[in-house]
């Protein structure tokens, strides 16, 4: 239920509001939006005296949801919210915001040299799993905090920010205090504890659909996080397992209109994983663009053929900077942006 308030509503009566859902048994969450505040109330049973909080002072009309996710859908919050990482970038607003980096963090030189490439090319977010969810245990599995300290490194060298996994929830602190946002994996969107961990937390969260998971389904795993009172959430379709075989997953393009239909939170797609394959990366970066994306995640390694994992669909930097500036020329017949590449031999002026 929503619980809209009064344009003229006193701070004082918006805490009576909280106060009196509280003692109700729900959860009470303030969701400021431009035109009105209005507070959502989510909790598992409904209360016989609901009705009666349409009477208390400032408050206009009581509202019910009927989608099953409620804090990430477009009814509790009509205007699209923004994940504010620091430093300008900025998810859900006119920028399509472009992370990209290699699948993992291998070594200094590598992580480095392609940190440099990725920022003159136009990149915000440098991508790199230091803790990697394989399907083999017998796969490398990451560099862990030390990789950790490698992106924080790249960070200070590009003013990159940094995106990067967690797939354990005693991780959440760690991770926390190395990353600008933190990437649920596909393999965990279900995990519950995880995503409850990161719903305590401040840090901003990129959670990836699961492998076979419907569009409900992931809203429902945004929910926990929200629900736990971490609103920065941004969705990361990384295509679905399908029938179809010539590509390692199915991009679901129609999935980002309609979760911008559905929620209010910024949706990014990952073509990478959606393909498996770097020759399709740049028509799927740019029909994203085209559905509506906020952003994108892109595998990008200096040297795609010596990767330790996910070569095959990684791009070179080169290739990259060439998508980017492609990018950045539709970004503008979609009404959006998209941070050009710096010519050859110049410094960005900003
Ligand atoms: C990744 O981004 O490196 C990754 C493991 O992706 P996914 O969880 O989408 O498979
Ligand atoms: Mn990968």
């Amino acid at each position: 239920m929503i619980v809209v308030m009064k344009l003229e509503a006193t701070p004082e009566q918006i805490a009576a509001v909280e106060k009196r859902l509280e003692a109700m048994g729900y959860s009470s969450h303030l969701i400021q939006g431009v035109e009105r505040i209005v507070i959502g109330a989510v909790g598992d049973k409904k209360h016989e005296g609901a009705s009666s909080l349409s009477l208390l002072p400032g408050v206009e009309k009581l509202v019910p949801v009927m989608a099953p996710y409620k804090l990430v859908s477009r009814e509790v919050k009509s205007e699209k919210s923004r994940v504010d990482l620091g430093c300008g970038v900025v998810f859900g607003g006119e920028e399509v915001v472009v992370m990209a980096g290699p699948c993992a963090v291998e070594d200094e030189a590598g992580l480095f040299e392609v940190a440099e490439k990725v920022a003159a090319a136009g990149g915000k977010v440098l991508r790199g799993g230091a803790f990697k969810p394989r399907t083999s245990p017998y796969s490398f599995q990451g560099l862990e905090e030390d990789g950790l300290k490698l992106l924080a490194e790249a960070r200070e060298q590009t003013g990159l920010k940094i995106v990067t996994e967690v797939i354990n929830p005693q991780d959440v602190e760690l991770l926390s205090a190395y990353a600008d946002l933190i990437q649920v994996g596909a393999r965990n969107m279900q995990n519950f504890a995880l995503l409850r961990e990161l719903g305590r937390q401040p840090r901003p969260v990129l959670l990836k659909r699961g492998l076979s998971a419907t569009i409900e389904e992931w809203l429902m795993a945004a929910e926990y996080i929200l629900a736990e009172g971490n609103y920065n959430v941004i969705l990361c379709e990384r295509g679905i397992r399908t029938f179809e075989s010539y590509t390692r997953n199915t991009l679901d393009i129609s999935a980002v209109p309609l979760v911008n239909r559905l929620s209010h939170l910024p949706v990014v797609v990952d073509p990478s994983h959606s393909s498996g394959d770097r020759e399709l990366v740049p028509a799927l970066s740019k029909a994203s663009v085209a559905a509506g994306a906020d952003g994108l995640l892109i595998e990008v390694h200096p040297r795609p053929e010596l990767a330790m994992c996910d070569g095959p669909q990684s791009l070179t930097p080169e290739d990259f900077a060439r998508l980017m500036q492609e990018l950045h020329v539709l970004a503008g017949v979609c009404g959006r942006t998209v941070r050009a590449p710096v010519p050859e031999g110049a410094t960005r002026g900003e």
